[in-house]
């Protein structure tokens, strides 16, 4: 199976279109996609972007963002900025999308494959950013790959079946990973909507579960477009501003 893999689209409409023009320009084809969760939060673009989900074949989970705009999560973790997209986000959410993220499922296992928003042992939480907190989710992870987003940063960490050592990568775009049987990963694949690598294209992967290779991929969007709707929004400057630089 061919799977497209998203995360973090946080209501970027122009971002999650650009994706699927960039699959279709490439010639990727997919029979499914799996989306790591925060469809919502910081864009100008909430109910959009969940419609849009909506119409393709896909399996989706909840992240933070999405159960912060749905009361579950307390609004003292997020910063000030967050929290406004949050609240703006709950005022003009439509009933239908707001049910659609409330059964949002916090992982998902299909196959060899653990779906997660954030990390193995803490699903919507958890940053991981470097290799010893990868080394401890693998502890806790029975399953061969774990795909998560969260942290907006493409990443890949493996842990070496022979000698256990856990390592840590940038990958690279375009080059297929191959996954290797006897190690153990954890793939993430970046964020649609709002990048934090420094790179501000949109980022994706796609996953051949039949010769079990990790793809990732960006592509070009128009952020302007965003930024002006996020300024009709009112939504604040720092979110409008960092989708320019990636951060
Ligand atoms: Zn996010």
């Amino acid at each position: 199976m061919r799977v497209l893999i998203i995360s973090d689209i946080h209501a970027n409409l122009t971002a999650f279109e650009a994706v699927l023009a960039d699959v279709n320009t490439r010639k990727l084809e997919y029979d499914f996609i799996w989306c790591l969760g925060d469809v919502v939060g910081y864009g100008p673009d909430p109910n959009e972007c969940v419609s849009l989900l909506r119409t393709l074949p896909h399996l989706c989970l909840a992240g933070n963002h999405d159960w912060a705009v749905l009361g579950k999560l307390d609004l003292e973790t997020f910063n000030d900025n967050a929290i406004s997209a949050i609240t703006w986000t709950r005022e003009v959410l439509r009933t239908e999308n707001l049910r659609y993220l409330q059964v949002r499922p916090e992982r998902s296992e299909q196959g060899d494959y653990l779906l997660v928003h954030a990390s193995p042992r803490l699903p919507i939480w958890e940053y991981v950013l470097d290799p010893s907190v990868a080394e401890d989710n693998f502890r806790e992870m029975s399953a061969p790959v774990c795909l998560i987003g969260h942290t907006h940063v493409p990443l890949v960490f493996v842990k070496d079946g022979r000698n256990q050592a856990v390592r840590m990568s940038h990958p690279e775009h375009n080059l297929p990973l191959a996954l290797k049987k006897g190690n153990k990963y954890m793939l993430n694949c970046g964020s649609v909507g709002q990048p934090r690598d420094g790179d501000p294209r949109a980022a994706y992967a796609m996953l051949d579960t039949g010769n079990a290779t990790w793809t990732p991929y960006r592509v070009e969007y128009d952020v302007a477009s965003v930024q002006s709707r996020m300024r009709a929004a009112a939504l604040p400057e720092k979110l409008i501003a960092r989708l320019e630089y990636g951060r």
